[in-house]
């Protein structure tokens, strides 16, 4: 609580009185906190990708350029930290476009259905090398009033996030239902799980529950709260249940829209 007093003086400069300013300044403390640690964040995750290309290049340099195989394979090094500094700063400018008053969230009936097959298409290559099974069990239409593009945002990131953590031979599904002006989708895996602790953690920005595994497989640490801004700006909720050990489901609820599927559109 920040308080300012003030003296009321008369002409003469006799006190008759006094002026006190209380202002809750908790609110603006804790968003400042936020701001300084998600820069001192933004830096760390620059920096280390930027530390190991030095250090790469500084050994080339030195000699190593002259020995093709080892020169060749500090690139590939060099390719991959490269890639992770491209994706770390796609998905903050999608962050920062996602938190901007400015951004234009254009609701409209959307086949869910549709984007789901569509974004599971984009993912069958890489879940079948690893013998992932991927199934929507939404019943078509689905029909959900969303922003396209933020809603194709939405169910990339969960189905890329489930197909990265699900070990081989698992099994990765969407499933729906709907009820009183809701539409519900989730997105189910037979992964890893994740611990009571961190449920309602997962969705802030950098935080990780296990740092070394989500760098391996390439997370920048942002998909989730990206997911939930890309959820929130279009009125709705996102939340997970999980079971350590057996897998996790993310569950995205929506407005609906027409009730009746016969009549759309
Ligand atoms: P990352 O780039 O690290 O995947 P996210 O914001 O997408 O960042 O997810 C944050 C963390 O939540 C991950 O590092 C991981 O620990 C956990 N997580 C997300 N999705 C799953 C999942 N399907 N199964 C288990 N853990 C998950």
């Amino acid at each position: 609580l920040q308080v300012r007093t003030a003296p009321l003086r008369s002409r003469s400069g006799e006190l008759h009185g006094a002026v006190a300013v209380l202002r809750d300044v908790t609110e603006m403390r804790r968003l400042e906190q936020v701001r300084t640690e998600f820069v001192a964040n933004v830096s760390h995750e620059l920096r280390t990708p930027l530390t190991a290309l030095k250090g790469f290049i500084e050994t080339l340099l030195d000699g190593a350029v002259d020995d093709r195989a080892t020169a060749r394979r500090f690139l590939e090094i060099m390719r991959r930290e490269t890639d992770r500094l491209v994706s770390l700063i796609s998905d903050l400018l999608d962050l920062s476009r996602l938190e901007s008053p400015r951004l234009e969230v254009r609701l409209e009936t959307l086949n869910l259905s549709d984007l789901v097959d569509q974004s599971l298409e984009l993912f069958r290559h890489r879940a079948g090398t690893r013998g992932v099974e991927l199934a929507s069990e939404l019943p078509s239409p689905f029909w959900v009033e969303a922003d396209e593009s933020l809603l194709r945002q939405v169910l990339v990131n969960l189905i890329d996030n489930a197909v990265k953590y699900t070990p081989e031979g698992g099994r990765i599904w969407i499933s729906g239902s709907r009820e009183e002006g809701w539409a519900e989708f989730s997105v189910s895996d037979t992964g890893p799980g994740i611990p009571r602790k961190a449920l309602d953690r997962i969705f802030e920005r950098f935080y990780r529950v296990d740092k070394a595994r989500s760098r391996a497989m390439g997370g920048t640490g942002l998909g989730l709260s990206i997911v939930r801004h890309a959820v929130e700006r279009q009125g709705g909720r996102v939340w997970v249940e999980s079971q350590l050990g057996e897998g996790s489901t993310f569950r995205v609820r929506l407005h609906a829209g027409p009730t009746s599927e016969v009549t759309r559109p």
